[in-house]
């Protein structure tokens, strides 16, 4: 392997604007300079290095370049899908982690405006290990830094200000819990949404958890910021004791009641996922749990086709029984809709461009893994809760 080199200069998207002014004051200079350099960090997402604030002095260009970095996501690779309207980017960050994000372009239809939806990460892998998801199987990796949240966002905006575009959606849906890396998470939303920053409104942002209730409760506290997405897959707890194993730690009902105080306390409609999987979480009964977990609350339901993944033994419930399932939601007054899966040929469940990276597990490793899935399934289909230990590193 080689061996990586770390950069120790944070990234200069990661400070806060009173920061700013304090390394500014720090080296002697007027705190308006402080002003203009953040300009340039965030204006169509901004310089790449500090040699091109051309509104500097040369010494404080200097300075800036040996203080910081102005782009931790500079080693990126993009594919492109559904005929350029999915772009994927896989970004090698300093230290040789991979993450990825996903832009989706919308076009204007009716009287919806046309959208440009990016899907970041907040870490690199996943200790929570749903085994449907890419990420989940790579299994935990480390937090990122605020900069490296925002620094993706910048990244898109500075392909989209190419063609006069403008970012009008960010989603915490890559890799990663976001709630078990709130602290930066939230200073990152902090960025993407102060005008003197990124500029994009609370309610264009979307913050997704497989259910960490401790910090579910914390963002209620701080009132709405953002909308917040509940990946819940499955209402009965033995289902979503496999599909998500963090139901180990704080089971559904406690997940939906946080939930409700949130919408409640915030005013904020609470949006749930649900990835469908054929055979294993799509069924009548399945439908009918949802809808009486539901029934009453200010909710909206998402119900997406799962996107190929390797090493599972699942795949997609076919778009008839996902119809059904949403009459089902919908006869109990939940709004309900079904979102296309985009980008399935760029690998655009995030991790997936990862976990290729990552290397191919041994042959008998998968088959072992695959067996496993199909036992607990088949279990909890019959309503057995598992006795599998919460994953290490998650809910303490
Ligand atoms: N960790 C957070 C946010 C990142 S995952 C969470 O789980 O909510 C974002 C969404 O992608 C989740 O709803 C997750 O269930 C979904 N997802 C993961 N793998 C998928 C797959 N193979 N097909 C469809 N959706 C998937
Ligand atoms: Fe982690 Fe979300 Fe993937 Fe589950 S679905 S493993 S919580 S990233």
């Amino acid at each position: 392997m080689t061996p990586v080199s770390i950069d120790a200069r944070p990234g200069i998207a990661g400070l806060t604007p009173d920061e700013l002014v304090s390394w500014v004051e720090a080296r002697g200079e007027p705190s308006y300079r402080a002003r203009q350099i953040a300009d340039a960090v965030w204006k169509d997402g901004g310089v790449t290095d500090a040699a091109g604030i051309r509104t500097l002095p040369a010494p404080l260009r200097e300075a800036l370049a040996d203080a910081f970095r102005f782009d931790t996501v500079a080693d990126t690779e993009i594919r492109l899908g559904d005929g350029g309207q999915t772009e994927k980017a896989l970004h090698r960050l300093d230290d040789g982690a991979l993450i990825e994000s996903v832009l989706m372009h919308y076009p204007a239809r009716g009287s919806s405006r046309e959208r440009h939806t990016l899907c970041i990460s907040s870490q690199a892998g996943c200790a929570v290990g749903c085994p449907f998801c890419a990420t989940g199987e790579l299994g935990a990796g480390r937090d990122l830094e605020v900069s490296e949240i925002v620094d993706q966002a910048r990244h898109a905006q500075r392909r989209l200000a190419l063609e006069d575009g403008r970012l009008t959606n960010v989603v915490f849906m890559g890799m990663g819990e976001p709630l078990l890396n709130l602290d930066r998470v939230l200073a990152g939303v902090e960025a993407l949404n102060d005008p003197r920053r990124f500029g994009l409104g609370a309610r264009h942002i979307t913050v997704s958890t497989s259910g960490v209730v401790p910090g579910i409760r914390r963002l209620t506290a701080l009132g709405p910021q953002f909308t917040l997405a509940i990946s819940l897959h499955a209402a009965r707890d033995a289902l979503r004791d496999v599909l998500v194993p963090l139901n180990r730690r704080w089971p559904v009902a406690e997940v939906v009641a946080a939930a409700r105080d949130h919408a409640r306390s915030t005013g904020r409609r609470i949006t749930y996922e649900a990835t469908m999987i054929g055979g294993v979480n799509d069924t009548e009964a399945d439908a009918a749990a949802m809808a009486d977990l539901l029934r009453g609350d200010h909710a909206h339901v998402n119900l997406i086709p799962m996107n190929p993944v390797a090493h599972t033994p699942w795949s997609a419930s076919p778009m008839s029984v996902i119809e059904r399932f949403a009459a089902t939601l919908r006869d109990a007054g939940i709004s309900t809709t079904i979102r296309r899966n985009r980008g399935q040929e760029v690998g655009a469940a995030c991790g997936q461009l990862a976990a290729e990276r990552a290397g191919e597990p041994p042959v008998p490793a998968v088959a072992r893994r695959r067996q496993r899935l199909e036992a607990e399934s088949v279990r909890a289909l019959r309503g057995e809760r598992s006795g599998e230990p919460v994953p290490a590193g998650v809910g303490e």
